[in-house]
């Protein structure tokens, strides 16, 4: 079969790879129906993070069970699943406390660019359907494998519930959806920081009540007037740099929460900055395995349409023009169709 492999900056090949095999008794093997680039896959697209080999590329990932190893119970054949970024057992302290990104048996899950993927602790990591999807739903249900389950972390680990003010600083695909699921958790008053028209557009869509386009001490003093000099209840770091961090600790009132799910590039923060500023933070990998029941619920029942985040679909051998695009910021998010 053809997959995605990085060779290195800017460099990303749709070329021959080995088909995944099962290779424990735990794996199971998936048909892609979609698959699609991630923010992250970015950060090593730019040279940011260092690829010291051809690296098989996607962790986004939904589709048809079409094998599974002799020891998986309850994930069959031809079920449709969707799974996360990090397979887990489900079963051990960690997971069982609900961080699942955290699992002692946890495994990376990469290569999902690819029509066929290998997911290790299927039994864990994968969500069945209710029944096989329309193909209209399919991008719905793509967005909770990693960016709605992300972005619903967020929120989650920010404690947003009715009657605060939410601020959400980055305006790429788990942005927008940490609007969503701010709003899907009841606050009634969202500001979104954004300078792009159509990103401003989707965020208000999905819930946020202003947008803010200053950045930096601009975007700090912005929020400030905007609380009426306190601060935000909430404020949920989308991006993973230094700028946005102390954006979103300077925003946030004290006894407030910070929460953080960008992948972290070089921040450095200072005991005194924290210890002055009076926040709770929690952020990490997102723990997607314990939403997703209920997410995909939520999209089953079609009260939620996080899929609008894919403004590009590609076939997947046209991976390639799907990177260059979210890389120029010409695309939020592209969807990719093995
Ligand atoms: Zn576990």
């Amino acid at each position: 079969m053809q997959g995605t492999v990085l060779y290195g900056t800017g460099d990303i090949r749709f070329e021959d790879v080995p088909e995944p095999k099962i290779t424990k008794p735990t794996d199971a093997i998936i048909r892609l129906e979609a698959t699609c680039v991630c923010g992250s896959d970015l950060w090593s697209y730019r040279g940011i993070g260092p690829v010291s080999q051809p690296t098989p590329m996607g962790h986004e990932y939904c589709g048809i069970v079409e094998e599974v190893g002799n020891a998986v119970k309850t994930v069959k054949p031809g079920q449709f699943v969707i799974g996360s970024f990090f397979a887990s057992d489900n079963t051990c302290p960690h997971c069982n406390f609900g961080y699942q990104s955290s699992c002692q048996e946890r495994e990376f899950v990469g290569g999902a660019q690819a029509p066929l993927l290998r997911v290790p602790l299927a039994d864990g990591t994968l969500v069945p359907t209710p029944e096989v999807p329309a193909k209209e739903m399919i991008p719905n249900l793509l967005a909770t494998s990693d960016v709605l389950g992300t972005g619903w972390f967020a929120a989650d680990a920010a404690k947003v519930k009715p009657g605060m003010t939410v601020v959400v600083v980055g305006d790429g695909a788990v942005g927008l959806l940490a609007v969503l699921s701010a709003r899907q958790m009841g606050t009634e008053r969202i500001i979104a920081m954004s300078r792009h028209k159509k990103r401003q557009k989707l965020a208000l869509e999905f819930g946020a009540t202003e947008i803010v386009t200053e950045r930096g001490d601009e975007g700090v003093a912005r929020v400030k007037d905007l609380t009426k000099g306190v601060g935000a209840d909430a404020v949920l770091e989308c991006v993973g740099t230094q700028e946005s961090m102390m954006q979103a600790i300077r925003s946030t009132r004290p006894g407030g929460y910070v929460s953080y799910v960008g992948v972290p590039h070089d921040i450095e923060l200072k005991g005194e900055d924290l210890f002055f500023a009076h926040v709770h933070l929690h952020g990490g990998p997102a723990p997607v395995r314990r939403f997703l029941p209920k997410l995909i619920d939520l999209v089953w029942g079609e009260r939620i349409h996080p899929g609008k985040v894919f403004d590009l679909s590609l076939p997947l051998d046209q991976v390639a023009e799907g990177y260059r695009a979210m890389d120029e910021r010409r695309a939020i998010k592209a969807i990719l169709q093995p």
